[in-house]
């Protein structure tokens, strides 16, 4: 028999989506070849939103051998096609991004090159036109189209989805320890974490652990002292009140993100109920003026008690130190505006999944994963901060800071060369691919003043047939595709819908 590895015993603090998430990806991965536990505390709870999601979280669930049915019927879920973003540019101006591409590129020059030359002479609609997704999503229309068509992701009630991965994690081997942790025990010769020890006094050791734990961060912030860094200047958003509310007519396929004078507000549908909070600048806007402002702002009888949420937008300095990786909000957060914390939960975990130590821990390891998770984060921060900086409401004093507010160099440059000459350039394994920046720019405004000179080469006929087709083939699909909401109760309906 072969002997036991030194690193071996895995102990999860927190049970989350991000704790609940990487037990099930470790207990389904590595089965017995590890012995995994995740202490969770009832009286704690957990923060209780994260409602939508991206589309990567559909390969992740393929990952764990998830039937797509039954996890959505399960966690009331919905299809996402994108975010409505209403009132960012202007008030009374909306725009769309969505999971899709636009249009059809050439090898040399993105299809906006294509589409401004179109515009420039007068035989092109509105960029949206040219997006199977956006035309989908406006007419409430969804289905699962051959070779993934139609780009998709969740809309899911994410303590549900958190009792579903549990379900995985300990069908698969892993333990569930219910207890509040109240110390976090070093190893003197080498400050690696030991254990952890419970209220009840019972003390947990392990070789590896995760920081689940939340904004408290037990491990890695507190026991480890890894700082923060701060990115308040750029996201200036720190507050959130959620509240749950009936559901509204059918469920349509996309979130809305609704800007008001000091932040923005969540509309996410699920089958059984909808989702809707307030995102806010505290500088700016008090608790109960936000509440109000929330209430009076809602489609549907409210049918939970208010959440109200501090949060402070960065990220945890280390992603992984010594013996423990940080997950979820104890590793940072960007705030909700595209959905992204899941999906980087979902990151780290794969990442680390690939770096999995056998019998020691290498440092190359953890520089390697440190720099790969902060290459992450730092170009999905840049993305946030595009959709706050480029905006032309002067009306309030939150919307003339993020006009004003300095931005990082790497936003600047991308913004200057969309305007100069209509490129983006995805760098590495950045996210948010061109057709986002290119959607969100557009919609905030920006319109490149040139295109590739490849456009040129087209004559009037051909650019208007080229983009014609693309709106034709458009239009013939969705006219096929059902209504959203018919689609989800015969895919996967819930008794509630
Ligand atoms: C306003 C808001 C909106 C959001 N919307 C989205 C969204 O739309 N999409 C998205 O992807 N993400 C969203 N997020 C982020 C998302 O909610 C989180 O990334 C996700 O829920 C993961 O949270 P977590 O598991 O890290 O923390 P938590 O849910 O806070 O879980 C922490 C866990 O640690 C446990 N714990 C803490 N202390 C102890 C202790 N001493 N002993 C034992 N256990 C302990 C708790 O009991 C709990 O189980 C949003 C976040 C906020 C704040």
């Amino acid at each position: 028999m072969n002997k036991p590895r030194k690193i071996h015993k895995y102990i999860i603090a927190g049970g989350g989506t991000a704790g609940w998430m990487a037990a099930a990806m470790l207990a389904k991965t590595m089965g017995k070849e590890i012995d995994l536990t995740l202490i969770e505390s009832d009286d704690i709870g957990t923060v209780g939103v994260g409602e939508a999601t991206i589309p990567p979280l559909v390969r992740f669930n393929q990952f764990l051998g998830v039937n797509e049915a039954e996890f959505m019927r399960e966690t009331g879920a919905t299809f996402k096609l994108g975010i409505n973003f209403e009132n960012w540019k202007n008030i009374g101006e909306d725009y769309f991004h969505s999971f899709g591409h636009t249009g059809k590129d050439h090898w040399t020059s993105g299809f906006q090159h294509f589409w401004l030359a179109g515009k420039a002479r007068g035989v092109a609609n509105r960029f949206d036109d040219y997006c199977l997704e956006v035309a989908a999503a406006f007419k409430n229309k969804f289905a699962q189209l051959p070779d993934n068509a139609l780009n998709y992701a969740y809309h899911l009630d994410s303590s549900r989805y958190a009792k579903f991965l549990r379900k995985i994690a300990e069908d698969n081997g892993a333990n569930r320890q219910e207890g509040r942790i109240d110390h976090v025990a070093l190893d003197p010769t080498n400050g690696n974490i030991k254990a952890l020890k419970l209220e009840s006094g019972e003390i947990l050791e392990a070789d590896f652990f995760f920081d689940c734990t939340g904004f408290r961060s037990i491990l890695m912030g507190q026991a480890l002292h890894v700082g923060y860094d701060d990115w308040t200047h750029f996201l200036p958003c720190d507050s959130a009140v959620a509240v749950q509310t009936k559901s509204v007519g059918p469920a349509i396929p996309y979130t809305r993100a609704i800007a008001h004078d000091a932040g923005w507000q969540w509309r996410i549908p699920l089958q059984h109920r909808a989702g809707n909070g307030l995102v806010y600048c505290g500088r700016y806007l008090s608790k109960d003026e936000a509440l109000n402002r929330l209430k009076s702002n809602i489609e549907g009888e409210i049918i939970s008690e208010p959440n109200f949420i501090r949060f402070q937008t960065g990220a945890r300095r280390k992603q992984w130190e010594k013996n423990c990786v940080t997950l979820g909000l104890s590793a940072g957060f960007m705030e909700p505006l595209e959905s992204t914390s899941i999906h980087l939960i979902q990151r780290s975990i794969m990442r680390f999944m690939r770096m999995m130590p056998q019998n020691q821990i290498s440092d190359a390891d953890i520089k390697e994963f440190n720099e790969q998770t902060f290459e992450d984060m730092d170009k999905i921060r840049d993305f946030l901060i595009l959709h706050y900086c480029v905006t032309e409401r002067q009306d309030s004093e939150f919307w003339r800071y993020c006009a004003a507010m300095d931005i990082p160099d790497s936003v600047q440059q991308k913004i200057k060369l969309f305007k100069d000459t209509g490129r983006v350039f995805r760098k590495n394994e950045e996210l948010f691919a061109e057709n986002s920046w290119i959607q969100v720019m557009m919609g905030q405004g920006i319109i490149p003043e040139a295109y590739h000179p490849i456009a040129d080469k087209m004559t009037d006929d051909e650019l208007t047939r080229f983009l014609r087709k693309i709106q034709d083939n458009i239009t013939q699909t969705v006219s096929k595709l059902p209504q959203h909401s018919d689609y989800v109760r015969q895919y996967c309906g819930t008794k509630d819908i």
